[in-house]
């Protein structure tokens, strides 16, 4: 059995719990600190009783409670929680998996009472972290992510062989994961409404309708005990290239677009495998400065060629010289984890679409098709 636990308003109900002042009121959360130009990215419950939610224009808020009380984003902040609640629960040595930065998996095998294990987590996330989690057991991940949205927020609900179907009955199809606006409009003119209709389709049914999005369903409904992504356990522990001169250089836009070469080669690497990096190593051998290595941890993981190369270049800065003479370099990323965290702001989301098109020609045309321009210099002669 899977048990998938979601925070609630996650981080509206952290800053809440950092301020007591706004404890109880409707708060938003904006991406930018600008009140009135943002976008909402969380709502507390108190702001979603006025209607208010994620993904809506901060005046549009404002103008359904004018009283609205509005904190800009702290990352920095969600991440430290996350990753502390995924310590808490790494203590009941369970198979555990990040799903997003606010929910994740634990495989619980046929544990005999699901229903006090979740009682317990709740009490323990609540006890340490005064914020409130919902909590869906069922012999999947995708019903288990399902049940943790049928009781929120501060809710459990556990699908059992003997109520499934009848969960299922009274769940409209479109509050599956997966099953978005456009294929909610196939399956109504299908005439299926409920998560059940979907679940007594066959395969074929359901892949001649939907394509590999309909066979994917059908495997995550019927499946017995995965997770929503790949185990962990076939993940290398480290990712790395390197790459030597024919002879050493202390030309910096050279030595920098090696660096964002190998970066990328890295970054590309680590987005086949669906992996984060948090700690980057950084080898550089030359001349004056023999074989120098440093590596670093960042609080935000990352597979983004141009934040690794910023990375490392922070790394390069402790050796202390304008320019030194490089004859060699080697970027490794390590500390992997499969976690995706949604990405918040702006710049993160236009980056990330645009290493997504990237990394979708080059995966159609051939490694290298298109690359940042900036590595093209590592084509020059010395
Ligand atoms: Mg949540």
């Amino acid at each position: 059995m899977i048990l998938h636990i979601d925070m609630d308003a996650f981080f509206a109900s952290i800053e809440q719990a950092v301020n007591p002042r706004l404890k109880g009121k409707p708060l938003i959360v904006g991406s930018r600190d600008n009140k009135m130009h943002t976008v909402v990215c969380a709502a507390s419950y108190e702001a979603k009783a006025l209607g208010i939610d994620s993904g809506m224009p901060s005046f549009a808020a404002f103008k359904l409670c004018p009283k609205l009380e509005f904190v800009a984003a702290d990352q920095s902040k969600y991440i430290w929680t996350s990753e502390e609640i995924f310590r808490l629960l790494k203590d009941y040595q369970f198979q555990l998996n990040y799903a997003s930065i606010d929910e994740f998996q634990m495989d619980i095998k046929s544990h005999p009472q699901p229903q006090e294990l979740a009682n317990d987590i709740k009490s323990k996330i609540y006890k340490n972290f005064k914020i409130t989690a919902s909590i869906g057991v069922a012999k999947n991940w995708l019903l288990a992510k399902l049940a943790s949205k049928l009781n929120k927020p501060n809710g459990i609900t556990i699908i059992t062989e003997e109520n499934l179907l009848s969960v299922l009955k009274k769940t409209p199809a479109e509050r599956l994961c997966g099953v978005g606006k456009s294929t909610t409009k196939i399956i109504h003119n299908l005439g299926l409404k409920t998560c059940l209709d979907l679940y007594q389709k066959d395969a074929d049914f359901l892949e001649k309708n939907l394509g590999q999005n309909g066979l994917n369903l059908y495997v995550s409904l019927h499946s017995t005990d995965s997770f929503e992504t790949d185990n962990q356990e076939t993940k290398p522990k480290s990712v790395g290239h390197s790459y030597t001169l024919p002879r050493a250089t202390k030309t910096p836009r050279f030595i920098q677009a090696w660096l964002r070469l190998l970066a990328e080669m890295v970054a590309q690497r680590l987005r086949q495998k669906n992996l984060i990096s948090e700690t980057i190593f950084l080898w550089l051998n030359g001349p004056e400065i023999g074989n120098f290595t440093a590596q670093k941890t960042f609080t935000q993981a990352t597979n983004d060629g141009f934040e690794i190369y910023s990375r490392a270049l922070k790394i390069m800065a402790q050796i202390g010289q304008e320019s030194p003479k490089i004859r060699a370099f080697g970027i490794t990323c390590s500390k992997l984890t499969t976690s995706s965290y949604p990405l918040l702001f702006n710049e993160q989301k236009r980056r990330g679409a645009l290493t997504k098109a990237m990394d979708t020609i080059n995966n159609r045309h051939g490694e290298n098709t298109i690359f940042p321009a900036i590595t093209i210099i590592t084509k020059e002669n010395l």
